[in-house]
């Protein structure tokens, strides 16, 4: 503050030195030229009084011309600085003036809200009642305010708007306030909060249905079927399926999120895909007999070796056999086959059940989806398989294919690239 008062007073003790030295000479010249002349002291005065008012006028015009020619007349509001600031900030961002006029915006602003135009009022382009309701408010408090609303055009986006005043030097030495608006989109943060509140709900769902079924029968064992041998035999058979499928469901669930963890991790050790496949195939011969279903198997007798996690692919090779042997079982075929091609390996799991039909497939590997979750549930099935198969895909950099003909059965081929596979030899 020192620093600029002396710098403002500097010009006017300048003036003052120049204006005390012209009126010295000033005085010195008359004085001289009424001893020496025959010019009367009136006169003289008179010169003198004419002289120090015209030293002092153009003093005042010279000092306005000099302002505006070395301090060219900026307004800060205006200046190429706020506008590539408000035009570099990564959010949506208007600025606006004490009476809510556009001052600025940037281009995600434009986008936001096309019919933004400078120097016109800001409600007539964002007209939400949240948008305008909480600029009167920072308006008339001077204080930032928030609020979050919904925009329902052309696709429902939740927004944050935060408008800040800010404090403005102005020409005449004063200060003034703009706002900033800034609009915050917080759609995915939401859809990632509804996923995760879905996600627990169907959980929690999934795991209170056998827990019920658990809880009823142990009452019904202490109680009225206390001395039935036959009805406890029953009973206690129903219960282990249901603390079977329990425990299921939890197995899955730790394997999702394990997998979605090291997600980013590619797993590396060289697996051999035939002897992994058939070693699947053979631990699933009980349930193909129990199904009445035949496996063939078409696969080479060579190594072919992808970079992998052993476990993770048991697990994937295991789901879509399985599905194919429990949903495909009217079919009474699957057939397993192994294809390797200059580009990729491609292993193809085929049943010829009632297949699905097309409005399912691009949910099929959804977490809990199911085409029907009465038949999904009498198979023991958690609704996360088909999700597992694609995380460990993922993983794995590879990608699954689902094709299906309602009533022709379908086909799930996991598709590994062979660049991967050439760089784990
Ligand atoms: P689930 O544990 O219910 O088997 P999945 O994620 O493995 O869960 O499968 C999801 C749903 O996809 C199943 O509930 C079933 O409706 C359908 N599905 C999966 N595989 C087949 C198939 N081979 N034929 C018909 N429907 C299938």
């Amino acid at each position: 503050m020192a620093a600029n008062a002396s710098s403002l007073s500097a010009p006017w003790s300048d003036r003052i030195k120049r204006a005390a030295i012209i009126l010295l000479v000033t005085a010195i010249v008359l004085g001289g030229l009424v001893v020496l002349t025959d010019l009367s002291l009136a006169r003289a005065i008179f010169a003198f009084i004419c002289i120090a008012a015209a030293a002092l006028v153009p003093w005042q015009l010279h000092d306005g011309a000099r302002s505006s020619d070395a301090e060219p007349r900026i307004d800060p509001v205006d200046s190429a600085v706020v506008r590539s600031l408000v035009a570099g900030l990564p959010d949506p961002s208007v600025l606006l003036d004490r009476a809510g006029r556009v001052l600025h915006f940037n281009q995600e602003a434009s986008e936001l809200a096309p019919a933004l135009r400078r120097g016109e009022l800001a409600q007539s382009a964002l007209r939400a009642p949240e948008i305008v309701a909480t600029l009167r408010q920072a308006l008339a408090t001077n204080k930032m305010q928030r609020a979050t609303y919904v925009e329902h055009v052309p696709i429902d986006r939740w927004m944050e708007l935060v408008v800040t005043p800010i404090p403005v030097p102005t020409h005449f030495g004063g200060a003034d306030t703009c706002m900033l608006m800034t609009f915050h989109d917080q759609t995915p943060l939401r859809r990632v909060e509804e996923m995760r509140a879905d996600f627990v709900a169907n959980a929690s769902h999934e795991l209170r249905t056998p827990l019920a079924a658990l809880s009823g029968f142990i009452d019904t064992l202490l109680g009225p079927a206390k001395d039935d041998p036959s009805a406890r035999e029953r009973f206690l058979g129903i219960m282990r399926v249901q603390a079977t499928r329990m425990a299921r469901l939890i197995d899955d669930l730790l394997s999702l999120s394990r997998i979605e963890l090291s997600a980013h991790v590619r797993p590396s050790s060289p697996i051999d895909l035939p002897p992994l496949v058939r070693q699947v195939v053979d631990g699933l011969e009980v349930l193909a007999q129990e199904r009445g279903v035949e496996v063939t198997v078409d696969i080479p007798e060579t190594p072919v070796i992808v970079p992998g996690d052993r476990d993770e692919l048991l697990r994937l090779f295991e789901n879509l056999i399985e599905n194919g042997l429990k949903y495909g079982a009217s079919g009474g075929k699957v057939e397993v086959t192994l294809v390797e091609t200059p580009a990729e390996i491609r292993v193809k799991v085929r049943d010829y059940g009632p297949g699905i039909a097309p409005e399912h497939l691009p949910r099929l590997t959804e977490r809990f989806y199911r085409v029907d979750v009465g038949d999904s549930r009498a198979q023991g099935g958690t609704g996360l398989g088909l999700s597992l198969v694609k995380h460990i895909l993922n993983r794995h950099r590879g990608r699954l294919l689902i094709e299906s003909v309602p009533d022709k059965g379908a086909t799930f081929t996991a598709v590994f690239p062979k660049a991967a596979a050439v760089e784990a030899r």
